[in-house]
């Protein structure tokens, strides 16, 4: 909780210059940037290891998305507070019977006068027990499933996570961590003038969030090399006969070479961007890479460090707090979260390769 507090702190600091969302419109606090200017911003904040935003759900998925659908109501509402991190917000999409396959999702939203009544439930929601307000798809259309529809009758509702008949249950992860939760509905109300663009246009409004995500990722590459150094210097006091060996040699020389590689790949998509081009098929490219090298570096870590990489938080002799062993544990969520590995595969083979099906 000391390091939301922090980053609450850096959001504020930076949105008193306009600097907490430059992307976003003049009149709504940011500053208009270029597709390129905010990948440089990216890429430099992460080589000064700056602590971080608040609330990374609110400024690069809900923010916009409230910007481009919301009621001047709605924006005058909700925008300034995102943007000043007033409060925290999350994302409730995912249910249990909707991953992947998101549009199966079937908590019901029934009108009722000026509210919505919602029944059902959510499952992995990150920090959804620390936040006051989340985005949530709920399902207005109930028969649409059985129709063969399913991304018919899909609506977006922001939800005051405070309301009667809403219950987080934490979930308690790989790295002992209790940031998920399943949020439970009984007969909760939302008001109607809390919807997101139309009563069923929901599915549009969560595509245009989830393509925000990807966004986020510009300056992955720095991080991952700036971490990478940081491994190798750690190294050479906790453990220095790992960067002696040929086989811990070449797994960094390789580690090295994949993060330039992912660079190359994020600026390729992003001429085809300034080209007026689609930067297909570098997005579903880019964040296999993410996964695979967010998992490389940590199980390298591990094992350049030595026994100091191993112990966990509290542990004596911890490197770094126990920082690295935790991303060993963590990192294994880079290829679930945003767009499993599989899927990514299959969006590939079948639209970029084009491999025959059976
Ligand atoms: C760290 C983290 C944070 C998250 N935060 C949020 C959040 O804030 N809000 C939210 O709504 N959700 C969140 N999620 C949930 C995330 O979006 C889902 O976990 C993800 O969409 C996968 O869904 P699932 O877990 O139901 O797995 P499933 O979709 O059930 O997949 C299970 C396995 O089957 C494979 N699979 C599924 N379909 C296919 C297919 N067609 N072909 C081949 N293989 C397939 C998958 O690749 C996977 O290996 C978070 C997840 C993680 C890990």
């Amino acid at each position: 909780m000391k390091s939301m507090e922090r980053r609450r702190a850096w959001q504020r600091l930076l949105n008193e210059g306009r600097w907490a969302a430059i992307n976003w419109p003049r009149e709504w606090g940011g500053r208009e940037a270029t597709v390129t200017q905010n990948v440089i911003y990216s890429e430099e904040s992460a080589r000064y290891r700056t602590p971080g935003i608040y609330n990374a759900n609110g400024l690069w998925q809900i923010g916009p998305m409230i910007i481009r659908w919301g009621t001047d109501e709605q924006k005058d509402l909700w925008v300034p507070n995102i943007l000043n991190a007033d409060d925290h917000w999350c994302q409730g999409f995912t249910e249990p019977e909707a991953g992947s396959d998101l549009a199966n999702l079937r908590t019901t939203a029934v009108r009722d006068g000026d509210d919505y009544v919602l029944n059902g439930q959510k499952i992995w929601i990150s920090s959804a027990h620390i936040a006051k307000w989340g985005l949530f798809l709920v399902r207005t259309d109930p028969d649409a499933i059985a129709r063969g529809e399913k991304h018919v009758g899909i609506t977006a509702l922001i939800v005051d996570m405070e309301a009667d008949g809403i219950e987080c249950r934490t979930v308690r992860d790989i790295a002992g961590e209790e940031m998920f939760n399943e949020v439970f509905f009984t007969d909760a109300r939302v008001p109607v003038a809390y919807r997101l663009g139309d009563e069923g246009a929901g599915w549009q409004v969560a595509m245009g969030t989830l393509g925000h995500e990807r966004v986020g990722t510009a300056g992955l590459a720095i991080s991952m090399r700036a971490d990478l150094d940081a491994m190798v210097n750690l190294a050479r006091s906790a453990n220095p006969d790992a960067l002696r060996d040929p086989g811990i040699r070449e797994r960094i020389a390789r580690t090295h070479t994949d993060i330039e590689y992912t660079k190359l790949l994020n600026y390729r998509a992003l001429s085809k961007i300034l080209k007026g081009e689609p930067n297909w098929p570098e997005v579903p490219l880019a964040k296999l890479q993410w996964s695979h090298l967010a998992q490389t570096l940590a199980e390298l870590a591990v094992d350049l460090l030595g026994p100091a990489g191993m112990m966990a938080k509290g542990g004596p002799d911890a490197a770094d707090g126990g920082s690295w062993n935790r991303l060993y544990l963590y990192q294994r969520y880079t290829s679930i979260g945003a767009g499993t590995t599989e899927v990514q595969k299959n969006i590939l083979a079948d639209k970029a390769i084009r491999l025959p099906k059976k």
